[in-house]
């Protein structure tokens, strides 16, 4: 089969024909139909320090699909071939203290699909079949493919709640103006966005958050005193990974306010652990999804009328992976997906 194959320990990635994976007796084969770029795909792209050590080589990248069941293993039960599925990206043990209590998406022992495992860039692709998530049928499979960062946003984003509160989103990439939409589904009163790409806020206007600014042309203080705020954001999600834009949220918010953090920084952040204490916030870390709640969750809302279409920027066959992970890398765009049909 056809794949993309991260084959040498060098940026890159190479179209390769690699044997079609084995299926186990718990697994089952996916024809995949759409696959997205992930941010952690670019990583892995451009061989960041954090892929030297992580990523196996050579081996089938891609952990964001769409796809149909082909085959089934011997012992799986409640799946059919034919089935539209996608799948939890993160395998866990089954044995360690928080999977046996029902906890998977606090599994001490993860391994990822694409990541330490071979993933979904490729024609077929094989998983255990808890992993799998049938899909409903009126969920397209563009969509079906950004379920992983769009259970992202939406872990981080009813992580607390958010019914006629003020939220402050740091980072509109697609998982922050997902989340954005998300708070505004779950009738948030503002949802406030930053980020310091202009293309990037645009689209988060056109998801219809209340304000999405450049804090380096408008503080949030100001974003405040135009909102007719004065007492700080009740939410947080911090969703950049830059320590100045968790700085910034740390001293916009309320007495009491609730943050959760998605962004990954790329080294140590220093804050004033004194606003934490004297305004008594709760930090929380969000890793991944729920299993299968997020999951449930994001079809429901859905159903319920959410639309995150916008957030898929461009289309690529997966002939033209090159000119889809350039895209990714140049940062003007929302999620890039390649289509495997
Ligand atoms: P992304 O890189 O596309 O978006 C991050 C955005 O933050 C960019 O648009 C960037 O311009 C913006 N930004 C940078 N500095 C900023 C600042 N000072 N103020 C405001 N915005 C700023 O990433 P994404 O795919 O949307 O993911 C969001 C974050 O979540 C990333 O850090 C990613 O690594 C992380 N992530 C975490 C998990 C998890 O399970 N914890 C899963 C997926 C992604
Ligand atoms: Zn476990």
């Amino acid at each position: 089969m056809k794949a993309l194959v991260k084959a040498r320990a060098e940026p890159g990635i190479w179209l390769q024909d690699v044997p079609e994976p084995a299926v186990g007796h718990n697994d089952v084969l996916i024809k995949v139909h759409r696959s997205a770029i992930c941010g952690t795909d670019m990583h892995i792209y451009n061989w960041d320090a954090w892929a030297q050590k992580t990523v196996p080589v050579p081996m089938a990248v891609g952990h964001e699909y769409a796809g149909e069941i082909v085959e089934l293993g011997s012992e799986v039960r409640g799946f059919q071939t034919g089935d539209r599925v996608s799948g939890e990206g993160h395998i866990t043990c089954g044995h360690c203290r928080n999977c046996r209590a029902g906890r998977r998406h606090l599994c001490r022992n993860t391994s990822g699909v694409g990541v330490n495992r071979p993933g979904a860039f490729a024609e077929y692709l094989t998983i255990p079949a808890t992993n799998v998530f049938k899909l409903p049928a009126a969920i397209d499979d563009e969509i079906a493919s950004i379920l992983d960062p769009f259970g992202n946003a939406t872990h981080t984003a009813l992580a607390f709640n958010v019914v006629g509160e003020d939220v402050l989103i740091t980072g509109a990439g697609p998982i922050g103006i997902m989340a954005a939409a998300v708070a505004r589904h779950a009738a948030a009163r503002h949802v406030v966005i930053t980020d310091l790409n202009p293309d990037r806020l645009e689209l988060a206007r056109k998801m219809g958050v209340t304000l999405a600014v450049d804090p380096r042309d408008t503080s949030l203080a100001e974003v405040q005193r135009q909102l007719g705020m004065s007492e700080g954001f009740d939410v947080g999600m911090e969703m950049s990974g830059s320590g100045q834009a968790f700085r910034d949220m740390l001293a916009n918010m309320a007495h009491g306010a609730k943050i959760a953090m998605l962004g990954i920084p790329s080294r140590e952040v220093a804050i004033d652990w004194n606003t934490v204490i004297f305004s008594m916030l709760t930090i929380k870390g969000i890793y991944g999804r729920e299993m299968y709640e997020t999951w449930y969750k994001m079809t429901v809302m859905l159903h319920s009328g959410l639309d995150i279409k916008p957030v898929i920027t461009h289309r690529f066959p997966y002939t033209d992976f090159e000119r889809a992970f350039g895209v990714m890398d140049s940062g003007n765009s929302g999620r890039v997906l390649l289509n495997w049909e």
